[in-house]
């Protein structure tokens, strides 16, 4: 049964969900899917979702959907999209902990998820809803990930996925899979934030629903990502959740799941939400830090780990309200941090892409300096890891052969670089003559520098 309407986040006005929309007539602000929620009983649903862990069925497999008590907006079962996306594994990271200075760290690596982001769950809930309303096409502009997830889903329900990328700032991971899925790839002479615009002017023109995280319904599937945390921790919640923010979509729907789990008796008390930023594209970090949290200040997006290469972010007040709700915070990281807690995380036997790697510099870099905000030793982390270390393999590898610029234009070859980053952990291959004896003698010399260096362990 549908229990479910559209409210604005600033004045409250509601609607109802048989239409598209994404802002309020009213005052133009963004919209949350609220729900009259009838009669909630958490233990009798946590003894139905861990039922529902040995279903066979496709809806009860699905991270998203098998907390669907949670996500009544729909009227029938068989409306439901899914892969089935989340099972995301839950991993001890002891070298990243040891970095970040922490005795312990857990990582939630949503990069498992069938298209190897988290917008998997988002697109589940988002292209549900565009299938309930009619729809035939779905639109998005994306740094990469979402623009891979939608063309995925899009083409699972018989949709046409229309994508809008910017030219020469999406890896080649993400783009492979948006044009293997069959989307329509518009490649637009801009940056993120000018594919977003266009697209808004291009959706309100044509009338195609957007499945970008201004998209509520989007949100819902990803709030999941801290129910399914929650569930796999059998429901004791951590003392902190780290995240990294781009458009913070994201941190907001995590920081509304977890309100939700909070308000309807599910856990006792809120993990802090954790955003961080790199420092080249931190406008919540700057809103936050600026004295006036009510004023975004918007940046001109510069940094590597393109995922989150936002200035102009939609959801950033959402994300303020998340980071109020939990006691949370807003931080910054360098391009030489991520780099280096990259390569760590990899270390560890789990990898990432460069995105998700913020959340690790963020964290060491609170232990650290602990100024605006203090990580102790030994509070329990979950940091999540947003997306899949083969997505950007170009990054790793530079970082790994010392030929990684925060700075580069590429054409056929190198044209410029500057800001040279240091492979501070780096792994550099070793080029051999095809002869056994020289084999053996670079494994032994490898060996050899490692006992030294006492690296590995
Ligand atoms: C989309 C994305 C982010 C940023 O999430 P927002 O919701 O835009 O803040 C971070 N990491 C990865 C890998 C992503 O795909």
């Amino acid at each position: 049964m549908n229990r479910a309407s559209l409210r604005c986040i600033t004045c409250a006005a509601t609607y109802p969900t048989t239409q598209p929309r994404y802002h309020c007539d009213q005052c133009g602000d963004l919209l949350d899917v609220t729900y009259d929620w009838g009669a909630i009983d958490p233990e009798r649903l946590k003894r139905l979702w861990n039922e529902r862990l040995q279903s066979p069925r496709p809806i009860d497999r699905s991270g998203v959907w098998r907390y669907r008590e949670l996500l009544p907006f729909y009227e029938d079962e068989s409306q439901l999209v899914t892969y089935p996306e989340g099972n995301t594994p839950l991993l001890d990271a002891p070298r990243t902990a040891a970095y970040c200075g922490l005795n312990r760290l857990t990582v939630k690596h949503l990069g498992f998820n069938p298209t190897g982001s988290f917008k998997d769950h988002g697109m589940a809930t988002g292209v549900t809803e565009g299938k309930i309303l009619g729809m035939t096409a779905v639109l998005c502009a994306s740094t990469g990930n979402t623009s891979a997830s939608m063309a995925a889903y899009a083409a699972r329900a018989g949709m046409l996925g229309i994508v809008l990328v910017p030219d020469g700032q999406i890896t080649f991971g993400k783009l492979s899979q948006a044009l293997d899925y069959g989307a329509l790839t518009l490649m637009v002479e801009g940056d993120f934030d000018d594919a977003q615009e266009l697209m808004r002017e291009v959706a309100e023109e044509i009338g195609i629903y957007v499945l970008n995280s201004i998209n509520p319904f989007r949100l819902e599937g990803q709030k999941t990502i801290a129910i399914e945390l929650l569930h796999q921790r059998n429901w004791s919640p951590p003392d902190r959740i780290v995240v990294p923010g781009g458009n913070l979509g994201n941190s907001s729907a995590i920081g509304k799941g977890l309100k939700e789990l909070y308000d309807l008796g599910f856990i006792d008390r809120l993990p802090r939400l954790t955003i961080v930023q790199a420092s080249g594209a931190d406008p919540l970090y700057r809103t936050i830090t600026s004295g006036d949290p009510t004023r975004l200040i918007t940046v001109h997006a510069k940094t590597l780990a393109t995922a989150i290469k936002i200035g102009r972010p939609v959801s950033w007040k959402k994300a303020m309200r998340a980071v109020e709700w939990t006691n949370g915070w807003v931080t910054e990281v360098s391009e030489q941090a991520i780099a280096d807690a990259k390569a760590i995380v990899g270390r560890d036997g789990i990898g990432c892409e460069p995105a998700s790697a913020a959340a690790i510099a963020g964290i060491a870099s609170l232990v650290e300096q602990g100024t605006d905000e203090v990580v102790s030793r030994d509070e329990d982390v979950v940091a999540l890891l947003t997306g899949h270390l083969l997505k950007d393999p170009d990054y790793t590898v530079r970082y790994h052969v010392g030929e990684l610029y925060e700075e580069f234009v590429t054409e056929t070859r190198v044209l410029q670089c500057s800001n040279p980053i240091r492979g501070t952990f780096a792994n550099m291959p070793i080029r051999v003559p095809s002869d056994k004896q020289r084999i053996i003698a670079a494994i032994e010399g490898f060996r050899r520098s490692e006992a030294l260096t006492g690296r590995r362990g």
